[in-house]
């Protein structure tokens, strides 16, 4: 029997990176559909439940995502909620990559270190991997920090991680390279999360900085989101600090997100959002 993978995106396009991850993690045949919300979705989802017999329903499998975090994870609610015991499927949230891309970045960053009690900032953190990325370092016991260019934004981020997550993150309005290095002021950890070809800080503004331990820049297209470091960094030393760049760790983010598709293949109750793939990314790390 063929594994169906359907493809729920909130955006006008159902996102090609994640198509091809999809096939490549094992699906036979993805089908992508937009524009999805919790009001327009409930007859894509009965048709998932209703059409195999209970042992072959593994064979069919459903992955939410698309750029708006908040509009992926009410997605992924509404199509849950339509499932009852002996008619469901295994789903997967990654909107923009987040889970996969955040549990990457954080279980390395985890692998060089512990994390626990360290002063974590996430620089430009109200993107959907930043907002992932933050509760998964504050799950591993740092207290974490994220900025935006704009207080409310970052308030609004942090709000959002608190209602579905239950983590304490704490705001920063950081709209210059000034207001940047002010944030990241006793930092030990820097998770760079800025959209593509955004610099965040400059080398000028890390390299002597004398709390600072661990980096991580999740920003492959240049210019890298922090200056100074290099995108093929693994872990490496410089000015005395770990550094990882997006492609990097983004190795592991790839061979994670093609291992959940393939589980999801496995049964048909699996939920795969932050808890199960930041598990999965710390034993894959
Ligand atoms: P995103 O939503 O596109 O952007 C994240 C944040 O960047 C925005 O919320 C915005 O924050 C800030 N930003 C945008 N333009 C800016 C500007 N001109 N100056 C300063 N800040 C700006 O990002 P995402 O989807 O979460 O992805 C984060 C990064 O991960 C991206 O660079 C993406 O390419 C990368 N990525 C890497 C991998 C990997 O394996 N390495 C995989 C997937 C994605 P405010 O408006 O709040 O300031």
């Amino acid at each position: 029997m063929k594994k169906l993978l359907f493809q729920f995106d909130t955006d006008t396009h159902p996102s090609v990176f994640d198509t091809v991850v999809a096939y490549d993690g094992g699906a036979d045949h993805v089908i992508g559909h937009a524009n999805l919300t919790p009001t327009n979705v409930r007859s894509l989802v009965e048709g998932t439940i209703f059409t195999r017999p209970p042992k072959s329903k593994k064979n069919t499998a459903i992955f939410v995502g698309g750029s708006d975090m908040e509009a992926g994870q009410a997605l992924f609610e509404a199509v849950q909620s339509y499932f009852f015991p002996s008619f469901q499927v295994s789903v997967m949230l990654d909107s923009n990559g987040s889970n996969t891309t955040a549990a990457a970045a954080v279980a390395k960053l985890a692998s060089s270190g512990s994390l626990s009690g360290k002063k974590a900032v996430v620089l430009a953190g109200t993107g959907p991997v930043g907002q992932r990325a933050a509760v998964m370092l504050a799950q591993e016991g740092a207290e974490v920090s994220i900025t935006s260019r704009h207080l409310d934004k970052a308030k609004h981020a942090c709000a959002n991680m608190k209602k579905r997550f239950n983590v304490d993150l704490t705001a920063i309005e950081a709209n210059s390279f000034d207001s940047r290095v002010t944030a990241i002021k006793g930092a030990n950890i820097i998770l760079a999360t800025g959209a593509a070809g955004v610099e965040l800080l400059k080398a000028e503004h890390w390299e002597n900085n004398s709390t600072l331990e661990m980096i991580a820049d999740a920003n492959a297209t240049p210019p890298l989101g922090i200056g100074g470091t290099d995108m093929m960094d693994k872990g490496i030393d410089r000015h005395g600090k770990i550094i990882w760049g997006a492609i990097g760790f983004g190795t592991l983010k790839l061979a994670l997100h093609r291992a959940c598709i393939e589980k999801l293949f496995e049964n048909n109750k699996q939920v795969f959002d932050a808890e199960l793939i930041f598990k999965l990314a710390k034993e894959m790390a």
